[in-house]
């Protein structure tokens, strides 16, 4: 299996190493096969070739990581104090910069991110996330109610929800499982971690990192494995308080039905279908720049991906142009090619996705100005796409496709527009091009969606909370929002006039 790496990509001998090593489940301080002894295989999207085989965790291993959870949540890590979690988190932020290299390697080849990208977008945020929320460790204080009643003295307390389980998509591996991770153990919860099963290296990688910083054992513990046998037997365990979970809405959907039985908490970060709206007053060379890269960037493997481009159709004609020339640019190829700006789809299923709603927008009526093809059948390659003159109806325009498709609308006037932008079932993200502050003001208040962006696309930070409206969620990553749920508040009565 490693043949088919060491022939065609460049990677530090570390990675190699790590390549080579049995990729087993995280339990405790220890790395185990699966009680099954079976695995499953990940692979590189840039070749469609073998990376590795890793440990698939089923309901035995989930029993045996939820007991250990929960025992440090109540005995190492709850001996540990705030502020000692916040340097403990530090550190680990610190291991995830000095092995940046190759975390970033591993997590691209796994994921097919531009390598680039990866090192230089994505890695700096993750270590970013963990020390905000270290900052958090020991600033979660409670209050005091006057009720008035005499001799009664009410106090809030705020304690970790428990035992969470972070489930976790492909998109952004490390960046996903971190906007859980972070927030919970600043909380002082413990996590089981269940990466996507495309896209499990990097997880594992983290949690090893984790036991070096010095977490005790059992606080961070890496489960891969299928949504279907892992995340299902997460979902289900009544020693599981919390799911954290990133993915899609059907999935979302079926986690909170059957978290429900056991009323664990949920938070869900789901689709969207997200709008680049561009007024004729824009400065139009950055909205074409923003808007393009709002939806060709990870390949428009993002949820918050602007998948929809309303135009002033006074300027559409400009602005489609431009993004056609923008998507023509876009070179598309292996994530270990400095030349790439685009990288592959994760999977061959994901091709079939992305094309089974090109052409069923081209059965609606739609039209494909560039793209609309699958490229290279060694890997897992989409071109990029621009779609025009679907109807509002057509599924294209309105289901998420989670690939480098948008499709382009006209509008006439401000007044119109808030209906379009807002005709969607979800509701995560939208961006307005405008040089006039009344429209920006105007929309962002009107736009039911979890971030607006003004002149720019897709800025995130650990202190901002992200999140959707509507289908697209449930509760916020990022900020103190993210911070309150992983806790629970607790009000204690005290009579002192007994
Ligand atoms: P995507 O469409 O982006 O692959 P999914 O919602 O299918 O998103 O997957 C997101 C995460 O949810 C993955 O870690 C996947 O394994 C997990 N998952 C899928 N099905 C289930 C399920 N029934 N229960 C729990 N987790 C699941």
């Amino acid at each position: 299996m490693t043949e088919a790496l060491s022939a065609e990509i460049d990677v530090l001998p570390e990675v190699r190493e790590t390549l080579k090593r049995p990729q087993l489940l995280i339990i405790g301080d220890h790395e185990v096969a699966a009680h099954s002894g079976e695995t499953f295989d990940t692979l590189n999207p840039s070749t469609g070739s073998l990376l590795a085989r890793v440990a698939h965790a089923d309901r035995d291993d989930v029993d045996d990581a939820v007991r250990i959870a929960r025992a440090a949540l109540e005995g190492s890590w709850r001996m540990v104090t705030a502020s000692e979690r916040g340097r403990l988190l530090n550190k680990l932020a610190d291991l995830i910069d000095a092995q940046a290299g190759e975390l970033a390697q591993l997590e691209s080849l796994d994921n097919g991110t531009p390598v680039g990208v990866t090192r230089n977008g994505l890695l700096p945020g993750v270590a970013a996330h963990f020390r905000y929320f270290a900052g958090w460790a020991d600033k979660i204080d409670g209050t005091t109610i006057d009720t008035g009643m005499p001799g009664m003295s009410v106090q809030l307390q705020r304690e970790p929800v428990g035992v969470v389980a972070a489930i976790v998509p492909w998109n952004f591996p490390l960046t996903m499982a971190t906007w859980k991770i972070a927030p919970a153990l600043a909380a002082g919860c413990t996590v089981i971690l269940k990466p996507a099963e495309q896209t499990p290296l990097t997880a594992l990688a983290l949690g090893r990192l984790a036991l070096e910083a010095g977490i005790p054992p059992g606080v961070l513990q890496v489960l891969p494995g299928l949504g279907e046998t892992a995340g299902a037997a997460l979902v289900e365990h009544p020693g599981v308080d919390k799911i954290a979970f990133t993915g899609s809405v059907e999935v979302g959907q079926a986690i909170s039905r059957v978290a429900v039985g056991t009323m664990k908490r949920v938070s869900l970060e789901l689709g969207g279908k997200s709008p680049s709206i561009i007024m004729a007053d824009a400065d139009i060379n950055l909205a074409i720049a923003s808007a393009a890269s709002g939806i060709f960037f990870n390949s428009g493997q993002v949820c918050s991906a602007g998948s929809r481009l309303l135009v002033q159709s006074s300027v559409f004609d400009d602005v489609i142009n431009g993004i056609v020339g923008a998507a023509e640019q876009i070179r598309v190829g292996s994530a270990f090619d400095p030349a790439t700006t685009m990288g592959p789809l994760i999977s061959s299923e994901q091709v079939d996705r992305v094309s089974g709603y090109v052409e069923l927008g081209r059965g609606d009526g739609g039209r494909v100005l560039t793209g609309g093809t699958a490229t290279n059948p060694n890997g897992f390659y989409y071109q990029p796409t621009v779609v025009v003159d679907a109807p509002a109806t057509s599924r294209i325009v309105r289901e998420e496709i989670f690939g480098p498709v948008v499709v382009a609308q006209p509008f006439e006037s401000i007044e119109s527009l808030a209906d379009k932008a807002n005709d969607s079932p979800f509701g995560l993200a939208a961006a307005i091009f405008t040089r006039d502050a009344r429209n920006s003001h105007h929309l962002s208040r009107i736009l039911k969606a979890g971030s607006v962006w003004v002149n720019c696309y897709g800025y995130v930070h650990p202190a901002v909370p992200f999140g959707g409206f509507k289908m697209s969620g449930a509760g916020r990553d990022g900020g103190r929002e993210s911070l309150d749920q992983y806790l629970e508040t607790k009000a204690i009565w005290t009579n002192y006039a007994w």
